[in-house]
């Protein structure tokens, strides 16, 4: 078994990682045990039966039995490597280094004995006790540690330590009651083939395809830097073809070129963290700028399809607090639609503020400090208040509130878009379900609707859900949507607002007149009304040619159907020159600024039925 390992072992390339080295310490203390096993029971048995030196048998017997004790320190240094890190793991090395050394010193001036009889031979004596005892106290620590620090390692990792060392444990039980029975050489060879299957098999950090080292490779290489306390450079580049229509054997022609050539630029690691993106990890600075010089060429030189190279650029790793960290930064820009990212204090800083953000959203979520504000509309029609705007905050444990423009941004980027949609949207369904709101005047309510919200497979589904649980006529919701970029997203878009139009939902344009929206956008936007935005509505009274603008665009609106609501009006005498434009809905702080339900309600009673 021990050989079929370190011969599948050494096949393959590895990567220089502590466990590693630490398995192959195991690894062949483990066959080194197991040959002086085999060779005690020939000495003992010789020196019985043919007259073979006593002493140089008890000396291989002790021998045999340090190693038992060097297989017990071996299994605890390679189970705290990937517990311990950093000035911990040196105290622990040096605590139990000194253990080990004492074990070996204690077997070394202890005596042995040794017994043959029949088909049975053994050693006794303090020494083989003294052994039993610092192995046990080894292998007990070993299961010790990985259960108190259970959380620091995977699951895979815990069970197979757990595994390779209570097989151990057991067969060395059995064995000191019934000595002919030899099972600790067994079990020990036993454990190395679980850790080889389970967590040592090289094959999980080769990529097939390119055989580079893959992405698990990486994150376990990165880790043992930082615990390591090792500084280093690293390097990301990925190919971005400029050309949407390339064939799929050019993408694999100009992979296996790329590889080739990167393979040609050092002997650093490699490693293919994507499809078509690859990191190297440099242990210098220096070497990082004459090696992208180097990638550019290579990626140019290896396409024959428009493709240019993308780089994430890390000079200095301690820039970053852990490995998750970095990981998490090449995460956050492996897909940049930039040349260059490089990780300075800046992106750091953002990226930091948006985990903050995160755990904010995520304890909101949680304590259900998410709450719903309403922005009544004015009808200009009906002079009164017959719609409004859902927006929500998140409230602090203190009170205080956190406006969306602190928060939105950053749960659009990470996903938490997708809870914090749907609480809102229940929270407003359950809103309208009282029926408090339609018995004073109030007609419908719209909602925003990030364009990441429809980008899951049935998006769509958590707005028809929520209107059949609380009985929500689709006239009653409107719902926000924004320009968005990517042809993609808005296919998506398009696909899942045309669903809920089938149902009766409506739609909104928000934030017309802003940098993000185009003519294109509102003629193929199935939407029944445009925002215009707050700054569109102030420009009007600011800049001639806004005033041109909006004008004209009232007049294509009109033409074309769709309503307009003017956000952001804050006077009386904005009021009266929306009004007269013909704009059809009118909000803004003129009127109220977002309120809690209750005093949005109180509002609705005094405008609406003079109550
Ligand atoms: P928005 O959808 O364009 O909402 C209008 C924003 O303009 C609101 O800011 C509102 O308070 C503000 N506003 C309205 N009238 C006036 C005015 O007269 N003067 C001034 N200075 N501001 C006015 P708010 O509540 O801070 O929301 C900011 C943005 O956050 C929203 O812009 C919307 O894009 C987003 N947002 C809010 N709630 C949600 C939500 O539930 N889901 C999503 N996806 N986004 C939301
Ligand atoms: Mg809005
Ligand atoms: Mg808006």
């Amino acid at each position: 078994m021990l050989f079929a390992i370190i011969i599948m072992f050494y096949r393959e390339k590895r990567l220089a990682l502590t466990n590693k080295r630490l398995f192959v310490f195991a690894l062949f203390s483990c066959l080194v045990a197991l040959v002086f096993d085999i060779l005690s029971l020939v000495c003992i048995y010789y020196a019985t039966y043919a007259g073979f030196s006593p002493l140089i048998t008890r000396i291989v017997c002790k021998l045999y039995i340090m190693l038992l004790v060097c297989q017990g320190y071996c299994g605890f240094l390679y189970a705290s490597s990937s517990i311990f890190r950093g000035r911990r793991y040196n105290k622990v090395s040096v605590f139990y280094f000194v253990a080990f050394l004492c074990g070996v010193t204690g077997i070394a001036v202890s005596p042995i004995y040794y017994f043959q009889e029949g088909r049975i031979a053994y050693s006794s004596g303090l020494a083989t006790s003294f052994a039993y005892g610092m192995a046990s106290f080894f292998i007990l620590s070993t299961i010790a540690i990985s259960l108190i620090f259970r959380k620091e390692i995977s699951h895979r990792r815990f069970t197979a330590l757990l595994a390779w060392q209570a097989i151990w444990l057991l067969a060395a039980a059995v064995q000191l009651f019934n000595p002919e029975l030899l099972l600790v050489g067994f079990a020990a060879a036993f454990g190395m083939v679980i850790l080889y299957s389970q967590l040592e098999n090289p094959n999980e950090y080769i990529d097939r395809q390119t055989g580079l080292f893959t992405r698990n490779a990486f994150t376990a290489y990165i880790t043992d830097l930082f615990n390591h306390e090792k500084a280093f450079s690293c390097l990301c580049v990925r190919a971005v073809y400029l050309s949407q229509e390339t064939d799929v054997d050019v993408q694999n022609d100009v992979l296996m070129r790329s590889v080739g050539a990167l393979k040609r630029i050092g002997k650093d690691p490699v490693f293919r963290i994507g499809d078509e993106s690859f990191c190297v990890i440099y242990k210098n600075a220096e070497e990082l700028k004459n090696k992208m010089k180097a990638m550019e060429e290579i990626v140019r030189g290896v396409t024959d399809v428009p493709a240019k190279a993308a780089f994430i650029v890390i000079r200095d790793n301690t820039i970053f607090q852990d490995p998750e960290e970095l990981l998490k930064f090449i995460r956050i820009h492996e897909d940049s639609d930039r040349s260059i990212v490089e990780a300075d204090e800046i992106h750091i800083d953002r990226m930091r503020h948006d985990k903050e953000v995160w755990s904010i959203i995520d304890a909101a979520l949680a304590e259900d400090r998410v709450e719903v504000f309403y922005q009544p509309f004015y009808t200009v029609e009906k002079k009164i208040f017959t719609a409004a705007e859902a927006l929500v905050r998140i409230r602090n444990q203190d009170g205080t509130l956190v406006p969306p423009g602190d928060f939105i941004p950053v749960a659009e980027r990470n996903g938490q878009i997708i809870p914090l949609g749907i609480r809102v949207f229940e929270k407003v369904c359950q809103f309208l379900a009282t029926g408090r709101a339609q018995a004073i005047g109030l007609e419908n309510i719209e909602i925003n609707i990030s364009a990441a919200q429809f980008d899951l497979r049935n998006p769509h589904q958590f707005v028809t859900k929520y209107m059949q649980k609380y009985q929500i006529k689709p006239e009653w919701i409107n719902l926000e949507i924004t320009e968005t970029a990517s042809n993609d997203v808005r296919q998506n878009l398009l696909l899942n607002m045309n669903k809920l139009i089938a149902k009766g939902v409506s739609f909104s344009l928000d934030d017309f007149g802003t940098g993000r929206s185009n003519l294109d956008y509102f003629v193929t936007m199935p939407v029944q009304n445009v925002k215009f935005d707050y700054k569109f509505t102030q420009g009007y009274f600011r800049n001639e040619k806004i005033r041109h603008v909006m004008k004209g665009m009232i007049a294509i609106f009109d033409n074309l159907g769709l309503k307009v609501v003017s956000e952001g009006v804050e006077t009386k005498e904005q009021l009266n020159t929306m009004v007269e434009l013909g704009v059809q809905y009118i909000q803004g702080f003129y009127f109220s600024k977002p309120i809690p339900e209750e005093e949005f309600l109180s509002f609705l009673r005094e405008k609406n039925i003079g109550a």
